[in-house]
């Protein structure tokens, strides 16, 4: 079940265990029971902490994480591969003893809700989005006895997605009611529960010499250069991480010959770590205000001081803006092809855009899909050659070119799509079960409009990263930056660090 170059990562992971874990499994003779029961063998062959017995539970295959005499409520049903292997492995640590890394107030909060819930996540092997979910939900089954969490493999339980109409992942179901889709932090579950963090943490907090907004590369990076310096330090972000998060692989960042986006971040949240910097995750800015000190107020009420501030939001999908885009979000209008292509298996797409991040997402969604269809508004696709000449090659791609859509149609899901030819002025329905948005992104400067000059969206920063605020910088995908990437982000953190530095010795 395991190949050899796992066993042997896994084999230094079960050593951390600290006690007895106890897996019960419910298999019967189908397929994924079969290599359900194979997995548990094998990870109770590679460490003697772990047993297992098998029993029935609520769905088979499935098996729980316990601990010896204490159900815990951690479940996985289906199996835990792919990008869920790393939930898998941190249930059994964490189950085993091994404190979860959360803040403890976070742990306070998790332990103080009351009442019974029974979490379900429906996920797929290849989203990246959905360990962070599973993961979250199964700390909080951890730590708190009225919560319980089933993970739910949806090729495993294809019919069960089916039925619920599930058409993204991570989707999650609270006491059997739908509760939310997407990716989500604890804080965010806890938010949702109605269980908020005090915002009077943040308006104690003393005033930062540099505070930045945005946990993306432009944000590490200006985090780190900053705290390097030996000054007081802060970081802001909805989700640490970033864009980063929904990529697949990464090979142009420079030294790293092939990375996942991900795994790019886990590194750059553990060197931010490394340094004396305030990481306040799971918080949104929604407003800031130059007074003596700059102000940056939060979604939940609490403001934050400081001498400078470094703005390094990003930037988001652009939306298409035409009737049902919203209406059926998570019910076929998608932006993530790995999270959410493998729910549209035998079934038919649209791509809309023909740049390098459509035609990336529309070759994949051949493999899985029975027929992709790609629309782009210009006369030609704008991706690079070399990505047109492989989706040339593949039998069950259309691509239509001068295709402005009108509108998604559906009834409760998405069941098709209607655009206008501009050539010809002619309109067109194609019958599809999804559509893969990809027309690119927007800055995330909304929150600051009429607050700092901006040009197309972008705020417009010097060579410093300065903006027109004196003591306010910028880095990264939210300036007027004409390209956007990685190592470029990075590189204008730094420099927006250096110059917020630069500003605080001369004031
Ligand atoms: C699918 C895809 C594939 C890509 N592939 C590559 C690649 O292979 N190589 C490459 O170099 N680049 C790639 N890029 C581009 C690259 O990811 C971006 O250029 C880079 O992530 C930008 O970094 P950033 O820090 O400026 O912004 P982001 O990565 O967008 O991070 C923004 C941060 O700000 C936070 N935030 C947003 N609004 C607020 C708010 N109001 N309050 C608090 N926090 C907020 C977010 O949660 C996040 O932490 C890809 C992008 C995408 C979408």
């Amino acid at each position: 079940m395991l190949d050899a170059n796992i066993k042997k990562q896994l084999e230094q992971y079960l050593q951390l265990m600290e006690n007895e874990v106890l897996l019960k499994v419910s298999v019967g003779d189908d397929k994924v029971s079969k290599d359900m029961l194979e997995l548990v063998e094998e990870l109770a062959n590679m460490s003697p902490k772990i047993k297992y017995e098998k029993t029935t539970l609520e769905r088979t295959p499935s098996f729980s994480v316990n601990r010896p005499g204490e159900d815990t409520g951690i479940v996985f049903a289906g199996l835990p591969l792919g990008h869920e292997f790393t939930s898998l492995v941190l249930a059994l640590l964490q189950v085993s003893g091994r404190p979860p890394k959360v803040d403890e107030d976070v742990v306070e909060q998790i332990k103080s809700i009351e009442g019974e819930y029974h979490f379900e996540t429906y996920v797929s092997l290849t989203c990246n989005n959905c360990p962070d979910v599973v993961q979250a939900l199964n700390i909080m089954s951890l730590l708190n006895p009225g919560i319980t969490h089933t993970m739910i493999e949806g090729k495993a339980y294809k019919e069960e997605v089916e039925r619920k109409n599930i058409m993204a992942v991570p989707t999650v179901y609270l006491n059997g009611e739908f509760f939310e889709s997407g990716r989500m932090t604890i804080q965010d579950i806890l938010a949702k529960m109605g269980s908020t963090q005090d915002a009077s943490v943040f308006n104690e907090k003393e005033p930062f010499d540099v505070l930045v907004i945005g946990g993306g590369p432009a944000g590490a990076s200006a985090a780190i250069y900053a705290a390097r310096k030996g000054i007081r330090t802060g970081l802001v972000a909805e989700r640490f991480g970033g864009q980063i998060m929904d990529t697949a692989g990464i090979e142009n960042f420079i030294s790293v010959k092939h990375t996942e986006g991900p795994q790019l971040a886990a590194r750059m949240e553990e060197h931010v770590r490394e340094y004396n910097i305030d990481v306040m995750t799971s918080q949104r800015a929604k407003r800031l205000e130059k007074k003596d000190l700059i102000e940056v107020e939060l979604e939940n009420g609490g403001i934050l001081r400081a001498k400078t501030v470094i703005i390094a939001t990003g930037a988001s999908w652009r939306k298409i803006g035409v009737p049902g885009e919203e209406e059926f979000r998570r019910k076929g209008v998608t932006n993530c092809p790995h999270c959410d292509g493998p729910l549209f298996e035998g079934k038919d797409v649209a791509v809309i855009g023909g740049g390098n991040s459509g035609i990336e997402a529309a070759i994949d969604l051949a493999g899985i899909a029975k027929h992709v269809t790609v629309l782009e508004f210009l006369p030609e696709l704008k991706a690079d050659s070399v990505l047109q000449d492989r989706l040339k090659s593949l039998p069950n791609v259309t691509v239509i070119t001068n295709a402005a859509t009108k509108e998604i149609t559906g009834d409760d899901k998405v069941n098709g799509l209607t655009y206008v030819d501009r050539a010809t002025n002619e309109e067109h329905h194609i019958p599809l079960d999804g559509v893969f948005v990809q027309i690119g992104l927007v800055p995330n400067t909304a929150w600051l409009e009429g607050t700092l000059e901006m040009e197309r969206g972008g705020i417009v920063v010097d060579e410093r990263g300065a903006t027109n605020i004196p003591g306010v910088f910028a880095a990264g995908d939210c300036t007027n930056s004409p390209y956007k990437q990685i190592i470029i982000s990075m590189g204008s953190g730094a420099t927006a660090a250096l110059g917020a530095f630069d500003y605080l010795i001369r004031n």
